[in-house]
């Protein structure tokens, strides 16, 4: 998505994938400055431990406790969270507004601390349930707004409390929510037809049966790495061409 951009605006630049063994990753970010690079993301499983590398780090991601986006300035390099937004406008862009709602986030990793820190300021209430549930009382407490939040281990009687008691599943976990739903032996109809699923892990979103409302993972790519290329270029990014390009590259709009 970002060359085929960086190609169609003239943009002499070039994303590249490295992939980065944890022990290397102090000598990649000093490479990486060594070599003049302008700015990168940051996935799996490096988005915390690169904190303490970085010169900089912005209130948000220091109070989301992970890094996804990193910006060459004057001082150094700035580490950025560009996910809790992304997921946020990918929410609105799909016809969801977190105002007042009732959230369940599946999942306690990087991107549900994103997620959870920026909806808490906008739902009524935010449960979270984790596999680990020293994990999920963590995230749920990184609560910056109105949200009420409560958190537990993810089990099939509290997945069975809360699925149909939402209005909007959040699933950061790397299944997807009808795979996690039928490993618990739970009929897909506890989902109510009013209810939002949205599953960030991709490929599970084309699943053609299931929930009707449904936020594709896709959307959030794409508005994550907008808000990614806004902090590299200082300018809005070009989004309908690098939906285009990411349609394209898809086979399909995902919408
Ligand atoms: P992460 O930090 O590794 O966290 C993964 C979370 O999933 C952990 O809470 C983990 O539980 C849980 N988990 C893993 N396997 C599970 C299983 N089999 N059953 C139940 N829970 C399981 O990862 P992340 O960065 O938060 O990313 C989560 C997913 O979101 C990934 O698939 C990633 O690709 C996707 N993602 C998508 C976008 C997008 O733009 N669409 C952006 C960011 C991330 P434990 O704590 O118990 O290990």
């Amino acid at each position: 998505m970002f060359n085929l951009t960086f190609k169609a605006l003239g943009l002499d630049c070039s994303y590249l994938p490295f992939e980065v063994p944890p022990e290397e990753l102090q000598a990649t970010v000093e490479e990486a400055k060594a070599l003049g690079i302008a700015g990168f993301n940051v996935t799996m499983p490096h988005k915390v431990a690169i904190i303490p590398l970085l010169d900089k780090i912005s209130n948000e991601a220091y109070q989301i406790g992970s890094v996804n986006t990193v910006v060459r300035s004057s001082t150094g390099f700035e580490g950025h969270n560009t996910d809790g937004e992304g997921a946020l406008r990918a929410l609105r862009a799909s016809g969801f507004e977190p105002r007042n709602r009732k959230i369940l986030v599946l999942g306690a990793g990087g991107a549900a601390r994103a997620i959870v820190h920026k909806l808490s300021s906008e739902a009524e209430s935010i449960v979270v349930l984790n596999r680990s549930e020293e994990k999920s009382s963590i995230v749920a407490g990184i609560n910056r707004g109105v949200a009420k939040t409560y958190s537990a281990k993810l089990s099939k009687t509290e997945l069975e409390k809360n699925i149909g008691n939402t209005d909007l599943i959040v699933n950061a976990t790397p299944l997807g929510t009808i795979e996690m739903l039928n490993d618990f032996k739970i009929p897909l109809a506890n989902i109510r037809d009013n209810e939002w699923v949205f599953d960030l892990a991709y490929g599970h979103s084309s699943v053609q049966h299931g929930p009707r409302l449904r936020v594709n993972a896709l959307e959030m790519l794409l508005q994550q790495a907008g808000l990614s290329y806004q902090l590299w270029f200082e300018s809005p990014a070009p989004l309908d061409l690098m939906r285009s390009i990411l349609t394209d590259q898809n086979g399909g709009d995902w919408r």
